[in-house]
């Protein structure tokens, strides 16, 4: 799904809450500063119980009727939540029927997390991601009518449903060090535009939105973070403001761990010991900008392997990663949440070289071979995550 940033790898060699009950904009009045950002003591997933996919489960149990041999750790995973992907127009249809479906469960406490990932010129720095709008023919619109306005219509026609939503993985992080590719840099426009518009549709009272930080290993040199913060600042002020968002979704799709000190292995010089510190770091800068108060989500699907990549910068289906901490609200002061973000198992992207979406990427020595498009359940991948599993898989 993602590049790291060349300047990224430059600066671093040089360098629900039950159903409405907590109301996901209305922050506690905390006033930041640089040296301690903000953090709240209550957050909106308190009391929350995130809400499991059922095609997920069927996912797995068909894995399982296929390998019988490894059933076992399919099946335990079934009754982890993980988050919906709309990646597709067609799949946008998905955000009203798991609303019905959360509504007809009549648990106030249930909570789906969705992840919006349809932008035009999509995964500008990479190719296993590409989607299906581009900038040049009219993607822009198609975005905020046939993607975000019916997601927002689906959000609004379920006040009582507490919601999450993941807005567009990497998209910001290739603004902020990638406008060197020329399709990061056609695309800066749209994705700024598209992103605010998307923003100011979702924030409505019941839904806590995230916008994606991408990961320490990216964005954590002091330099990149500055510009990600800067970013941030100017497209929610396009947004109407810093509280239509609940804050940032941190490491999707990644491998960081959530503590520890790892990165001082594997990239000696950045300053982010891990995705928690990263997320700290990332608050100080924002607090410098005005920009406040704001929570973090974790992806920890794939973070159980702290020593898991050769490479910070490897993020295709790295073979020796292991499932981490489970989905929990409020793991850590300044977290609002550990959510499974990716579902394990899902591909990375294709080693298969004929493919329009093949990315060298894919075939680094982190990544497990054989491995299907972006998106495909790839079941000896979720095995060998589950087999490394840290808490172990029960
Ligand atoms: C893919 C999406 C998929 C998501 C979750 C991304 O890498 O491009 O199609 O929904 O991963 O697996």
């Amino acid at each position: 799904m993602r590049e790291l940033a060349p300047a990224a790898l430059a600066l671093a060699c040089a360098c629900a809450c039950a159903c409405g009950a907590s109301p996901t904009h209305a922050r506690d009045a905390t006033t930041a500063s640089s040296a301690a950002p903000p953090v709240r003591a209550t957050t909106p997933f308190a009391g929350a119980r995130f809400y499991v996919d059922p095609a997920r489960v069927r996912t797995l149990e068909a894995a399982a009727a296929s390998d019988p041999s490894h059933a076992a750790l399919f099946r335990a995973a079934e009754k982890i939540p993980t988050a919906i992907w709309v990646d597709s127009i067609a799949h946008v249809p998905l955000v009203a029927s798991t609303l019905d479906a959360v509504a007809a469960a009549r648990d106030p406490s249930l909570v789906p997390v969705f992840v919006v990932y349809d932008l035009p010129n999509r995964d500008c720095a990479a190719k296993s991601s590409a989607g299906e709008l581009t900038v040049e023919s009219g993607g822009e619109a198609r975005y905020a009518s046939e993607v975000v306005d019916p997601i927002a219509a689906a959000f609004r026609a379920h006040p009582a449903i507490h919601a999450a939503v993941i807005v567009e993985p990497d998209s910001l992080a290739n603004v902020a060090t990638n406008l060197s590719i020329p399709k990061c840099a056609a695309s800066e426009h749209a994705y700024r535009a598209s992103i605010a518009y998307a923003v100011r549709a979702f924030a409505q009272p019941n839904v806590s939105v995230y916008l994606d930080a991408a990961h320490s290993g990216w964005l954590g040199w002091d330099g990149n973070r500055a510009k990600i913060a800067k970013i941030f600042s100017e497209v929610l002020a396009a947004a109407g403001g810093a509280g239509n968002v609940r804050g940032f979704a941190i490491d999707v799709s990644g491998y960081g761990a959530v503590t520890g000190d790892a990165m001082k292995r594997l990239a000696p010089g950045n300053p982010c010991d891990n995705e928690t510190d990263y997320a700290r770091k990332l608050a100080a800068d924002l607090a410098k900008l005005g920009v406040t108060g704001e929570g973090f989500v974790i992806d920890t699907s794939r973070a159980g392997v702290p020593d898991a990549r050769a490479k910070g910068g490897d993020w295709c289906n790295v073979k020796n990663a292991g499932l981490g901490p489970r989905p929990e609200a409020d793991p850590s002061p300044g977290v609002d949440a550990y959510l499974w973000i990716k579902p394990p198992g899902d591909s990375d992207g294709t080693t298969d070289r004929r493919s329009p979406r093949y990315d060298a990427s894919c075939a680094s020595e982190d990544a497990m071979d054989r491995a299907p498009e972006a998106g495909v359940f790839f079941a000896p991948y979720f095995v060998s995550l589950a087999e490394r599993a840290d808490p172990p898989l029960r």
